[in-house]
């Protein structure tokens, strides 16, 4: 494989950043992780706002364009002559002088990686088999007060934690008043007398795009949709939950600290509705 570092491409095994990188030594950087279908990166638009908010939550002055960073990945596929792909794309306040505070990102790390994944779309392959198991973890989300949860970072010590908790699929976080949020990489969704429920975005919940995606499509398709506060309980006594990731896609939730969860309806129609999507823009 070759991936992408600081403007080259690179045999993998040659791919390094520096001990003294911010990224490496404080999870100072911002990520994120991206899906390509058929060659082209699925709602690349949603990705690149995320990635300037993220590095302007970190005043990542990075400098790089739009346009750049998406060159930058094609070029990174096209090496790899790979069209169906997982992208991960960082950027990282770079090597600076060994104190905290930062200096201004003027020579920023930035890192291209990608792994094959099947094809998506109607005629597809999900990358996971079977249904997720999860679990409600006693590790709390961090608060957006100490770190804005619309930032996606390369501290993902929160989610590590949540994950060391439990060995099932996915680790559902509460946050410090005991309300559902997400899984350490997933959106939570749940589905009670037909209606579609998904904690809002003004609790600690990455903005995810595969949540935004699914939200557009219920409403097309004419499922009630509900974004709010919600208790374990709202979960425990719903008729179906799955969750959400650009990987994932629209994964069903099978079993909630071991009771079991039916694949509904719902659930169904929006991953159908998911890879119809995805068939008609990237196939
Ligand atoms: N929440 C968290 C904490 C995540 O890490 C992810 C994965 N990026 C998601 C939700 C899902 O976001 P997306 O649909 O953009 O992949």
């Amino acid at each position: 494989m070759q991936y992408h570092v600081n403007g080259r491409l690179v045999p993998a095994e040659e791919a390094t950043v520096s001990v003294r990188d911010r990224g490496f030594m404080y999870g100072d950087a911002g990520f994120e992780t991206l899906r390509a279908y058929g060659g082209t990166i699925f709602e690349w638009e949603a990705h690149v706002n995320r990635l300037r908010r993220t590095c302007e939550a970190l005043s990542i002055d990075h400098g790089i364009g739009d346009d750049e960073l998406q060159a930058r990945i094609h070029e990174t596929l096209d090496a790899n002559d790979v069209r169906d792909a997982y992208v991960k794309c960082s950027i990282t306040r770079g090597v600076q002088p060994g104190k905290l505070t930062p200096a201004p990102a003027d020579n920023p790390t930035v890192v291209i990686i990608v792994s094959e994944l099947p094809r998506g779309g109607k005629r597809g392959t999900s990358v996971w088999d079977g249904s997720a198991t999860a679990e409600i973890v006693e590790t709390r989300r961090v608060p957006d007060q100490a770190l804005p949860a619309h930032a996606k970072t390369h501290n993902y010590l929160n989610g590590v934690l949540a994950r060391l908790e439990t060995e099932a699929d996915e680790a559902l976080m509460l946050d410090s008043d005991g309300n559902l949020t997400e899984g350490a990489t997933s959106n939570l969704f749940f589905v009670r007398e037909g209606v579609l429920h998904t904690p809002s975005l003004s609790g600690p919940v990455l903005p995810g795009i595969t949540r935004k995606v699914v939200l557009e499509l219920a409403e097309e398709v004419g499922i009630p949709t509900r974004t709010g506060c919600y208790r374990p309980d709202d979960l425990r006594r719903a008729d179906e939950a799955f969750l959400t990731n650009t990987t994932w896609e629209v994964r069903p939730v099978g079993s909630l600290g071991g009771e079991e969860f039916a694949v509904g309806s719902v659930t169904r129609e929006l991953a159908a509705a998911f890879d119809a999507l995805v068939e008609s823009r990237h196939y």
